[in-house]
């Protein structure tokens, strides 16, 4: 679903990614962990193209993020192309980004009627459905100031979810909430695991990555140090790196 090789990015001098290589298969869920700073978002920001690549090729689902390639050389997309790349592509934040005008069905259908130009009361049902999956049924005409963070963060979810993506990015998405409000936004990733959706997850939650990771990846200063199993990357790192992250995280 997802296929890096050899992804650079720098900005101006820094040099942030120093050539990733990764698959991501359909239907895994692929963790990243890795200490500040290491470029973990700034990858996730790839796959999205919300960054351009500098060197390397980037793939979602076979074609290539963000540029065609005619006789051997990159064209870049437009804008109107990119933007429909990025529709099969869901993104969940460490901050929820909710419109906070507008109420969580709102929300929820505020894309689906934009941007795919379905119609409100069709639109309006799916969501929901959505906000019900979400564990959010009798929370729908709230407003995102009268929902606790990890509620928050469930319509945002639910949101992404809308557009009916075929992968969705999650980074960091319970290092924002209270400890308490952690468990609730984790029930809902493992629901969507369970049901199938391909997901690459930053995280710091390493209990998490170890029941519902399929995949699991260690980065360091913008490179892949360690990756594999989560089990055996978790409970046996093999690097120096790996092994001092993961003492000061588990
Ligand atoms: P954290 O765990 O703190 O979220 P991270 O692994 O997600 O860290 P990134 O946010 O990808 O790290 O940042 C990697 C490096 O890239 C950092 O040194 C950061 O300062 C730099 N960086 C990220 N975005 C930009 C930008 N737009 N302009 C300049 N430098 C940037
Ligand atoms: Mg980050």
């Amino acid at each position: 679903m997802v296929k890096a090789e050899a992804v650079h990015k720098h900005f101006g001098p820094v040099q942030v990614l120093k050539g990733i290589d990764l698959e991501v298969r359909s239907g895994e869920v692929f963790c990243i962990v890795g200490p500040s700073g290491s470029g973990k978002s700034t990858f996730l920001r790839c796959i999205n193209h919300l960054e351009k690549i500098n060197a390397g090729r980037l793939y979602v689902d076979g074609t290539l993020v963000g540029y065609r390639e005619k006789n051997g050389k990159l064209h870049e997309l437009r804008d109107r192309e990119v933007a429909e790349q990025r529709r099969g592509i869901g993104m969940v934040f460490q901050r929820f980004n909710l419109f906070p005008h507008m109420t969580a069905v709102e929300n929820v259908m505020e894309a689906p009627v934009q941007v795919k130009g379905v119609s409100k009361k069709e639109a309006r049902e799916r969501a929901e459905q959505l906000l019900d999956r979400v564990g959010l049924g009798d929370k729908k005409a709230n407003y995102p100031a009268q929902l606790s963070g990890g509620q928050q963060q469930r319509v945002a979810i639910a949101r992404a979810l809308a557009m009916d993506p075929k992968l969705m990015l999650f980074d960091e998405p319970t290092s924002a909430l209270d400890p308490e409000l952690v468990g609730e936004v984790l029930d809902v990733m493992r629901d969507l695991a369970r049901d199938g959706m391909t997901m690459v997850v930053v995280t710091h939650e390493m209990g998490f990555a170890r029941e519902v990771g399929d995949s699991l990846v260690f980065m360091d200063d913008g490179v892949v140090v360690e990756s594999g199993n989560p089990r055996d990357v978790l409970g046996n790192p093999q690097h120096e790196r790996t092994k001092s992250f993961l003492s000061k995280v588990l």
